[in-house]
């Protein structure tokens, strides 16, 4: 298949485009498309052999969920079964944004869309071209994220191409994603429609939209446990999708952890050692200053002040590992304010929990 490479913006003469990539979906092809988190792998969500097309261009296992994308919150009761009043009040303040919250589904939207389930996970993107391809699509497009199954979430359309080249009809490149990290998923699955809630809403994956920002609008939230603990035969995570190695470079992620001086000293040997070994060595740190790390590779993420920076770049940096071929990675912690939730959830996952404490 011939993968045609498009680049919009927002300005007029890309509609043409947008309107041809909504037709693709409609036609029951798949288009990668960008969002204010990361790139959507698109197909149509009320589709089964679309649901199956975009497993397979991802090589995805099949009971892992698709997040529905809309583009009107009119559109909601078509595919939730119930929808709680918190929902309501928290779409209100967040959509568009990066939150997905997951309702009961209606049979309108097929089990394959749902990887089995009886619940849907939906978002409403805040980035004007995936709200116009949505809205050309026909309203309802499955999307996740546009990598090969477990590799890095691509941030680029360039990255995208690496990934899904001859795999799908359409790529729409909008330039580099503005958060660079998924969504915050909430499961209210549980919630009753009514004003009591018979399970409180439960964070499955943390993201730009912060615990603190769901309180200050629903109150009570809990985190799933497995958001930051290993899921193991014991520990199960809700959302399907957490329970593989994800987001992952090619090589060993380790991440050191501790009293700043010690994780600079137990980095720099380490990563001498390991040279010294034959590998191939990158560091992955924050903040500008020279730490004295020497190694086939030493990536600022970010300056632990501008947690944006890190969230945006920490995809990229593992993918700038693998074209470096790097075989082992060491990493500072990045548990920064507001952010390191989420920042930190995809690193430990990626690390498959390597930290080693100093
Ligand atoms: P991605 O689209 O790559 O961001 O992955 C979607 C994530 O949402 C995966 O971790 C899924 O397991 C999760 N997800 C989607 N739908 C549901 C659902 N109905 N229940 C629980 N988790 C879901
Ligand atoms: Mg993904």
């Amino acid at each position: 298949m011939n993968t045609e490479y498009i680049r919009v913006d927002n300005n007029k003469s890309c509609n043409e485009y947008i309107k041809r990539a909504g037709e693709i979906i409609r036609q029951g092809g798949l288009v990668a498309f960008p969002t204010e988190t990361v790139y959507g792998l698109g197909g149509d969500a009320l589709n089964r052999a679309s649901a199956r097309k975009i497993y397979e261009a991802k090589g995805r296992p099949s009971d892992n969920p698709l997040i529905v994308h809309i583009a009107s919150l009119d559109d909601l009761p078509r595919i939730a079964e119930s929808v709680p009043e918190s929902a309501c009040r928290l779409a209100e303040r967040f959509w568009p944004g990066p939150l997905t919250m997951i309702f009961k589904k209606k049979d309108t939207v097929p089990e394959e869309t749902t990887g089995g389930l009886k619940t849907v996970a939906v978002r409403m993107p805040g980035h004007e071209t995936a709200l116009s391809f949505i809205r050309a699509a026909g309203g309802f497009v499955a999307a996740p994220s546009a990598n090969r199954s477990g590799r890095p979430s691509p941030t680029t359309g360039e990255r995208v191409l690496e990934d899904m080249n001859g795999r799908i009809e359409m790529i729409l490149d909008g330039g580099p994603s503005q958060i660079g990290l998924e969504s915050t998923i909430l499961d209210l699955s549980g919630c009753s429609t009514g004003n009591g809630a018979d399970e409180p809403p439960m964070i499955l994956r943390p993201g730009y939209v912060t615990e603190e920002m769901l309180r200050e609008v629903i109150g009570g939230v809990r985190y799933d446990r497995t958001v930051f603990e290993k899921a193991d035969a014991g520990l199960r995570p809700k959302a399907p999708g957490m329970k593989y190695r994800h987001y992952a470079p090619f090589g060993t992620l380790r991440i050191v952890k501790g009293d700043r001086d010690a994780v600079i000293s137990y980095i720099r040997e380490a990563a001498q050692e390991a040279r010294a070994a034959g590998k191939r060595v990158g560091i992955l740190a924050c903040d500008t200053e020279d730490k004295g790390y020497e190694a086939d590779l030493v990536l600022r993420i970010g300056s632990l002040s501008d947690e944006a920076e890190i969230a945006r770049s920490l995809y990229e940096s593992f993918r700038t590992c693998d074209d470096q071929k790097i075989d082992l990675i060491y990493s500072e912690e990045f548990m920064t304010k507001r952010l390191g939730h989420a920042i930190m959830n995809r690193l430990l996952k990626a690390a498959g929990h390597e930290v080693i404490e100093v």
